[in-house]
C-alpha cells in the first residue's frame, strides 16, 4: 500500500506490505477442497520460499500436491500489487515464473489422477498449449472440462470445442467475444458468440448480479445471494471451485451455478482470497438446506 502511485524513476515511501498466497489455480483448488471434494493440483512452483509455503498451504487444506513440481530454474509465480491508499486503485505486475514451465508432459505424468477425476478445472495463468493438452486428455478420460478463461487470452476454436463449461466474468466475456463497446446486454451477447464458437455451455459471472447460463437449452440468469460484501477479491475463484464440485457431484448446471453463487457470496463477506473460501456447512446454511 502506498499513499499514491510512484512515477517512472521515482521512489516513494509505502504504508504497509502484506504477503499472501494466491494464484487462481491455488485459490480454486482450496475452494473446492473446503467444500468437501477430493482435489489434486497439477502445477509448477520454484524451489524457493514461496513455492515451499504454497505447497504447505495446499497440503494443510487437503489438496493433493503430488503433481506440484518444484523447479530449480524458475521462481514461483508471483504478483506485485501496489494499492493506492487514497483512490484504492491498483497496479499489478505478474511474474509467471514457474507457471510458464508447466508442460504437456506434466499433464501426462498426472494421467492416472485425471482419469480418476470427474472434473478438470483450469485457468489461463499457465501456458495455453498445456491447457489445450490437458483439455484433450480430460476429454479422452471422460472428465468434464471447466475452463475459467482468466486472465483473458485468445482461445483457439479447437480448445473451445473441448470445453464443457467456460466461465468468464463480464469483462473477460466481452474481450473473448470481441464485443467492442459493451452495452446493457453484453453478457448475453458475449455468451451467444462464445457458445457459437463451440463450447458446451457458457457461464458468465456477473458480480453482485449472480450468473448467466447459456447452453443448448437457452439462456437464463441464476439469482445471486444478498450479503454484505467487504472484499470481492477471489469471488470468481470461489465460484469456479464450487461450480466444479457441484458438477462433479452430478448436479445439473443451473443448480451447480446456484451453489457457486452461494459459495462466492460468502467469500465476499471476509477479507483475503484463499482464506475467505467457505465450508460446505456455511454454503448449506446460506442456501437454507
Ligand atoms: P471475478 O471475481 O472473477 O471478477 P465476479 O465479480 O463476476 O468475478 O464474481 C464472481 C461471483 O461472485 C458472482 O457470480 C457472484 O456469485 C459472486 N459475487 C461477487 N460479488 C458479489 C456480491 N457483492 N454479492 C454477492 N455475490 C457476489
Amino acid at each position: 500500500r502506498a499513499p499514491r502511485m510512484p512515477q517512472p524513476g521515482e521512489t516513494i515511501l509505502g504504508t504497509s506490505l502484506v504477503v499472501g498466497a494466491g494464484g487462481k489455480g491455488a485459490n480454486q483448488a482450496i475452494a473446492a477442497a473446503r467444500l468437501g471434494a477430493e482435489v489434486h493440483m497439477v502445477a509448477c512452483v520454484g524451489a524457493d520460499e514461496f513455492g515451499r509455503s504454497a505447497r504447505a498451504l495446499l497440503g494443510r487444506e487437503g489438496v493433493g500436491i503430488e503433481h506440484v513440481r518444484a523447479l530449480d530454474t524458475e521462481a514461483t509465480g508471483a504478483a506485485l500489487i501496489i494499492v493506492d491508499d487514497v483512490r484504492a486503485e491498483n497496479m499489478i505486475v505478474v511474474a509467471p515464473g514457474a507457471n510458464r514451465e508447466l508442460t504437456p508432459e506434466d499433464v501426462d505424468a498426472a494421467l492416472e489422477c485425471i482419469a480418476a477425476s470427474d472434473v478438470v478445472l483450469m485457468q489461463l495463468e499457465t501456458a495455453l498449449d498445456t491447457v489445450a493438452h490437458a483439455a484433450a486428455v480430460a476429454r479422452r478420460c471422460g472428465a468434464r472440462v471447466v475452463l475459467n478463461p482468466a486472465p483473458a487470452a485468445t482461445l483457439s476454436p479447437e480448445l473451445l470445442a473441448m470445453v464443457d463449461v467456460l466461465t468468464p466474468n463480464e469483462t473477460e466475456a466481452a474481450l473473448l467475444a470481441e464485443i467492442g463497446a459493451p452495452g446493457p446486454n453484453a453478457a448475453e451477447e458475449a455468451a451467444r458468440v462464445l457458445l457459437a464458437q463451440g463450447c458446451g455451455a457458457v457461464v458468465v459471472t456477473l458480480g453482485p448480479a449472480g450468473a448467466l447460463v447459456a447452453d443448448a437449452a437457452g439462456m437464463r440468469r441464476i439469482a445471486p445471494f444478498r450479503v454484505d460484501a467487504v472484499d470481492t477479491t477471489g469471488a470468481g475463484d470461489a465460484f469456479n471451485g464450487a461450480l466444479s464440485v457441484a458438477l462433479a457431484e452430478g448436479k445439473a448446471l443451473d443448480e451447480a451455478c446456484a451453489f457457486a453463487n452461494a459459495a462466492a457470496a460468502i467469500s465476499t463477506t471476509r477479507p483475503g482470497t484463499a482464506a475467505s473460501m467457505p465450508t460446505r456447512d456455511e454454503v448449506g446454511r446460506l442456501m437454507g438446506c
